[in-house]
């Protein structure tokens, strides 16, 4: 067993990391304070082919695979989980969606300039009234001539209002043609019947778009039905063995973040005579942070290569998605704990992190249905 990264995985992992020192480390804290969408930054990584890490280069990609993705949003999210949170919707989850599903027509047409960063996409598959139950969506496609009639609405969709591409889920109702069942469509925003609705205000990530959309009869023509009818949820629950791996790197990084600001902060930070490093105390909550740190990791690494070796992973990226995000939760929790007061105060980015953090918990599958997942999967198993 070799545990070290690959070599040019490693040469990424320096480009990535010059790139957010450079780049996204001035604008993360404007993300946050103004909720600031960082459009020319984006553009950057674009230009570097960052937004097409783990596609193959037929596609615009780079060939890094899942193992360069992961590597790059621990990167990103080490700096700013809300531009981590921007690139993963686009890259790891509307994208991968393409790339999971799509014809070759239709990994040409927008997986490519997708991965350029000619495009950007997002993936809607909440609703309302279906969040954890997803196989539960209203959203409606009826089959016409030439193409579909969308007719519903997505809530909390991330890069929702400056997405070019949407790929919206739905479900197709059955006819001659069609048995029916939940569908894959890819939406251009400007698609008649496409409308944008409010923008969500958030407790973290704040720097990234999360909007509603609404579908009024919105026509969708038929080349852009994703793949084969009746697959989408299919296409869906591997995209998010993918995403869910992707979340669990950016969790990663955030956590190496406030394990170094506590670190930092411990150091220079004197109480009774002496800096708080020096409490034993302190060094305690510093060496589990280590230890969880290093965990997680090497559990996505694992996962990805799997996945990179054509290993089927939904297991594991449940897993990972679990551990990484209660991990980081808990090493986030503990650096507002080193930092005593000034851990509350906004002017220190630890405040920030200890937001960012609580989405991983929530966004593609809460922790409770990671372990419903991972449960099913062990049944699955013992057969
Ligand atoms: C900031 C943000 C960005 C998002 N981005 C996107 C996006 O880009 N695209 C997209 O499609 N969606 C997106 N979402 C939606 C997100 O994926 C859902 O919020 C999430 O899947 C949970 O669904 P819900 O909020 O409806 O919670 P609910 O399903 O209502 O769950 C509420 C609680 O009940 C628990 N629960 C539900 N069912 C079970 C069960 N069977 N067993 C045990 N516990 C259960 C849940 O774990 C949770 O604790 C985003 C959400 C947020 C907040």
């Amino acid at each position: 067993m070799d545990f070290t990264l690959p070599e040019d995985v490693r040469a990424a992992q320096a480009m990535f990391r010059d790139f957010v020192k450079n780049e996204v480390e001035p604008i993360a804290d404007k993300m946050d304070k103004e909720e600031y969408f960082p459009h020319d930054v984006l553009q950057k990584a674009a230009e570097l082919g960052m937004l097409g890490v783990p596609f193959p280069e037929e596609y615009g990609g780079t060939g890094l695979g899942m193992l360069g993705y992961c590597v790059m949003n621990e990167e990103l999210a080490y700096s700013s989980p809300a531009f981590g949170t921007i690139v993963g919707a686009h890259v790891g989850i509307a994208a991968k969606s393409i790339h999971v599903g799509g014809t070759p027509e239709q990994k040409e047409k927008y997986l490519k300039p997708m991965s350029e960063g000619k495009l950007l996409g997002a993936f809607a598959l909440t609703e309302p009234t279906a969040g954890s139950d997803a196989a539960g969506i209203k959203t409606t496609a009826k089959r016409t001539d030439g193409g579909f009639l969308l007719n519903g609405s997505k809530i909390w969709i991330t890069n929702g209002g400056v997405a070019d591409v949407y790929v919206v889920y739905a479900n197709l109702l059955p006819s001659d043609n069609d048995r029916g069942g939940v569908t894959a469509f890819i939406v251009e925003k400007s698609f008649p019947g496409f409308k944008l609705g409010a923008i969500e205000h958030h407790m973290g990530i704040r720097g990234s778009s999360t909007a509603e959309l609404f579908f009024e009869d919105c026509e969708v023509p038929e080349e852009n039905l994703l793949g084969n009818p009746g697959m989408g949820f299919a296409y869906a629950m591997k995209t998010l063995d993918g995403g869910r791996l992707g979340l669990g790197a950016g969790c990663v990084g955030m956590a190496q973040r406030c394990m170094h600001m506590s670190q930092d902060f411990a150091k220079q930070r004197v109480q009774f005579g002496q800096p708080i490093i020096k409490q034993q105390a302190i060094q305690f909550k510093l060496a589990d942070m280590a230890t969880q740190i290093e965990a997680a990791r090497l559990m996505v690494y694992q996962a990805a290569w799997m996945d990179d070796n054509g290993m089927r992973i939904t297991k594991h990226s449940a897993m990972v998605k679990l551990f990484c995000s209660q991990m980081c939760n808990q090493v986030a929790y503990d650096a507002v704990q080193v930092h005593g007061g000034m851990g509350y105060m906004t002017d220190y980015p630890v405040e920030r992190f200890y937001r960012d953090a609580r989405i991983t918990e929530i966004y593609e599958g809460t922790s409770e249905i990671q372990k419903v997942v991972i449960a099913m999967q062990l049944q699955r198993e013992r057969r």
